[in-house]
């Protein structure tokens, strides 16, 4: 279908952006296009102006602060996949993000545009959220950081505002030589494709216990989850099977999964266990007989 009719601006800054958002009453922002431009063909929405951030600046690249990266909103899903940066210091986040899609969607979307559209079907929201990522959010009243375990507010709602521009992602180096493994389960029909469930998990492990467990949940309800019944199972638990499996029975607790053509609620319910005891299991490296 043929999008409606709308004016495009392109901004140079980020506060460019802003501005050009707080002067609409119905302005939308444009990143890889990859969720947008459906949207817009469909019909399902209706924006006088689209915000271009094509050419923004500061809104690039990957860069090693400390204890975290920092990911520009507008770095592809390529960049991130294949950045040394993020293999090294937040492979689960490299792994998942080489999961999204296929190569023309991974070249053309952007890491910011995947969490500020929160599909809960989305691998990385749940990464996000394992992770407990900081999004740095630049609005009419400035910058401010905002947890990831705030923003993904309800079915692809989030904590930005109509005049919000989200710039950049702060990411703990967890998975990287330091005590933490992970393991990115997805379970889709076909590849390249959605996931029904996924489970993202990080564990922190020393000798036998495990310390602690993260673990981010996709498409197990509006929004993304942490399994926090299973991760608190986890924290002190032997790092043995048995005690992986006895947890990973908890993972559906407290989630709300849909039902469609893809899967019955009950189904998912069923999936989430059975990746949740297998991505900890890899995460954990405890190994199986079999
Ligand atoms: C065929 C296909 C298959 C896909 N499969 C998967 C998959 O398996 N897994 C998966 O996770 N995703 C999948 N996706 C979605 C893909 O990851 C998109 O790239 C992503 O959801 C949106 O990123 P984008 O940069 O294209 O954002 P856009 O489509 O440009 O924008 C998406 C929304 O976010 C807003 N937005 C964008 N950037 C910002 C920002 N910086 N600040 C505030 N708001 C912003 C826009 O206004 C819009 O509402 C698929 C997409 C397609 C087309």
């Amino acid at each position: 279908m043929i999008p409606p009719q709308f004016d495009c601006v392109r901004t140079r800054t980020v506060e460019e952006a802003v501005s050009a958002l707080a002067g609409s009453g119905n302005a939308k922002l444009l990143a890889g296009g990859q969720s947008f431009l459906p949207i817009l063909r469909l019909r399902l929405a209706y924006p006088d102006v689209i915000v271009d951030l094509g050419r923004t600046a500061g809104m690039w690249g990957i860069r090693d602060d400390g204890d975290e990266l920092v990911i520009g909103a507008m770095t592809t899903h390529y960049e991130v996949m294949t950045s040394d940066l993020v293999r090294r210091h937040c492979g689960l986040l490299a792994k998942a993000t080489s999961t999204v899609a296929d190569p023309q969607v991974r070249h053309r979307g952007t890491f910011g545009g995947a969490l500020s559209h929160a599909d809960p079907a989305g691998d990385l929201p749940a990464v996000a959220l394992a992770f407990g990522t900081t999004m740095v959010v630049a609005g009419p009243d400035g910058r401010r950081e905002v947890p990831a375990s705030e923003f993904f507010a309800d079915y692809l709602q989030t904590a930005l505002g109509p005049a919000d521009v989200l710039v950049e992602v702060r990411v703990p180096k967890l998975g990287g030589g330091n005590g933490w493994g992970y393991r990115y389960e997805k379970f889709q029909r076909v590849a390249q494709s959605w996931a029904i469930v996924g489970v993202a998990a990080l564990v922190r492990r020393s000798g036998d216990v495990i310390d602690e467990a993260r673990l981010g949940l996709v498409n197990m309800g509006a929004t993304p989850l942490r399994a926090t019944a299973a991760e608190d199972a986890l924290a002190g638990a032997r790092a043995n099977a048995g005690a992986v499996a006895d947890a990973a029975v908890l993972a559906a607790e407290g989630t709300s999964p849909p039902s469609d053509l893809s899967g019955q609620a009950d189904y998912r319910r069923h999936l989430v266990r059975a990746l949740t005891q297998s991505a900890v299991l890899a995460a954990a490296g405890i190994q199986t007989a079999g």
